[in-house]
């Protein structure tokens, strides 16, 4: 903990005040909530270049474009999203009410409220991201809300901390910054909603804490994304859009391509189209800024702990550009058909190294999927439309980019997140409103009463039981 963090009390006592604030101002009008938008708006505006300049220390090596498109203008085209399409869906929908009600001037509606307070903890790899773009969607359907940036980046949590105090009224939005113990201390707090972005394991701990409270949890977690390349599929092409994936954040992304499965007679292809296509972007490592550098040491040498096993255990590494690991700046390591039992193929990468896996028929890259965890992401490549669709009815992930990958996770119209151990809950779209809205139910009724005449009340009727009877329809 740094002198500069916030403590646990600091952060009810925010927290409590948040929750009063909320309570005394009554219904949020769509003012408010704009207002509110545009001020995280502004503040990535006016606090861009410290903001990526903290990332780019933080990283050891970030380039600068990259953390403007990643993280400033991800985060801004999610508030601006929020911001131009919350209104409409702020308004009451009329619904259907039952019969007989319905004859005699029922009226029913589903009314979108605020739940309160949202705590929103965020992840190292894409620190401006987790927290603003879940932001956006919390705010657009009303709430105030707590940060809590991640520690391993910590002169952006820093300069993300300075800037939501100097911009915004911490009734509404504040940050607090710490590490794990934090963490643990805004999943145990009764907010009225959490999102967390991390791992599955620390996700477990924080759906653990948040149970305490009954707080219903977002979770964006990670997972072993799988990709398959068909048959059908334009090997360069595939070969050069996986390359461009895993050049993006040095593979630090939570929708990379982690096990690639290519048909067998391609896979020597494959490779080699993979290497010249990873090379084109960084034809050397060692000092080279646009290469995203490991984020420390801790998980370099998680990552080269993997590779090592792998090789260990028989597996062919192949490196592009061929040149050794730089300070925490890497070539791609591509590790081909590594044996069952491999720490690569249990653990998530999240970071510069790819398994390409061979298949002989594309049913056992499914039947692989399917015997793994539910990934957060999947990616098919090919022309062969019926092959396309039997990889989509027998799988199942968070989201789905094909002939492409990690795109379906820019999409602004429409829900991201993930599925059983990649986690659960969305933000994004209208689904993200929905998701930190309370969906209420409100039925109003009419002024007559049928129940009495209809025998319906106790003291029974004779013919209350027919009646009922008579409805026992298939
Ligand atoms: P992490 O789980 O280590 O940390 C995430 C956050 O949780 C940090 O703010 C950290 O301070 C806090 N934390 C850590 N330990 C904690 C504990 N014991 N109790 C409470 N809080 C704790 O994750 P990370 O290394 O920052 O990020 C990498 C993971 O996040 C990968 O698995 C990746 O796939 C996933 N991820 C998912 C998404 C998504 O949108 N689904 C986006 C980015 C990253």
């Amino acid at each position: 903990m740094s002198t500069h963090d916030h403590t646990p009390e600091a952060l009810a006592a925010l927290l409590a005040a948040q929750k009063q604030a909320f309570t005394a101002a009554g219904a949020v009008d769509a003012a408010t909530r704009r207002r509110r938008i545009q001020t995280a708006i502004d503040l990535l505006v006016k606090h861009h270049k410290p903001l990526v300049a903290a990332m780019d220390e933080d990283f050891g090596g970030r380039h600068p474009g990259f953390s403007l498109m990643n993280d400033v203008l991800g985060s801004l085209a999610s508030l601006k999203h929020a911001r131009d399409h919350f209104e409409p869906w702020m308004a009451a929908e009329k619904r259907q009410p039952f019969m007989p009600y319905d004859q005699f001037g029922a009226e029913a509606w589903v009314q979108y409220q605020p739940k309160g307070s949202v705590g929103i903890i965020g992840t190292w790899n894409a620190p401006l991201f987790t927290l603003f773009a879940p932001l956006a969607y919390a705010l657009a359907a009303g709430n105030r809300a707590i940060l809590k940036p991640s520690e391993i980046v910590p002169r952006t949590a820093r300069v993300v901390a300075e800037a939501v105090a100097e911009m915004f009224d911490p009734l509404d939005v504040a940050a607090v910054t710490g590490g794990p113990e934090m963490g643990a201390a805004v999943s145990a707090q009764p907010f009225d909603h959490l999102v967390f972005t991390g791992s599955t394991e620390v996700g477990k701990a924080i759906m653990r804490n948040a149970s305490a409270n009954l707080v219903p949890v977002t979770l964006e977690l990670g997972g072993k994304s799988p990709t398959i390349v068909g048959r059908s599929a334009d090997l360069a092409t595939a070969a050069f859009r996986i390359a461009a994936a895993k050049a993006a954040n040095a593979g630090q992304l939570c929708v990379n391509p982690d096990v690639v499965y290519v048909a067998r007679e391609q896979l020597e292809g494959f490779v080699a189209a993979l290497k010249d296509a990873f090379a084109s972007f960084f034809p050397t490592v060692a000092g080279n800024a646009d290469l995203t550098a490991v984020v420390n040491e801790r998980h370099l040498a998680r990552v080269e702990g993997y590779l090592a096993d792998a090789v260990a255990r028989g597996a062919r590494v192949e490196s592009s550009p061929a040149e050794p690991v730089a300070g925490r700046r890497c070539p791609l390591r591509i590790v081909i058909d590594p044996p069952a039992g491999a720490r690569i193929m249990e653990e998530e990468i999240f970071g510069p190294a790819v398994v390409v896996q061979g298949y002989d028929e594309v049913g056992e890259a499914i039947a692989h999927i399917n015997g793994r965890p539910r990934p957060l992401a999947l990616y098919y490549f090919g022309e062969d439309a019926a092959e396309q669709q039997r990889v989509l009815d027998n799988t199942l992930s968070g989201g789905v980019t094909i002939n492409e990958a990690m795109f379906h996770a820019a999409m602004h119209d429409a829900p991201f997140g993930g599925v059983g151990a990649s986690g659960m809950g969305h933000y994004h779209g209208r689904e993200g409103f929905i998701e930190f809205s309370h969906v209420r139910t409100v039925f109003k009724a009419p002024a007559y009463d049928p129940r009495r005449e209809w025998g319906m009340l106790p003291p029974y009727g004779e013919h209350f039981l027919a009646a009922m009877e008579a409805q026992v329809t298939p």
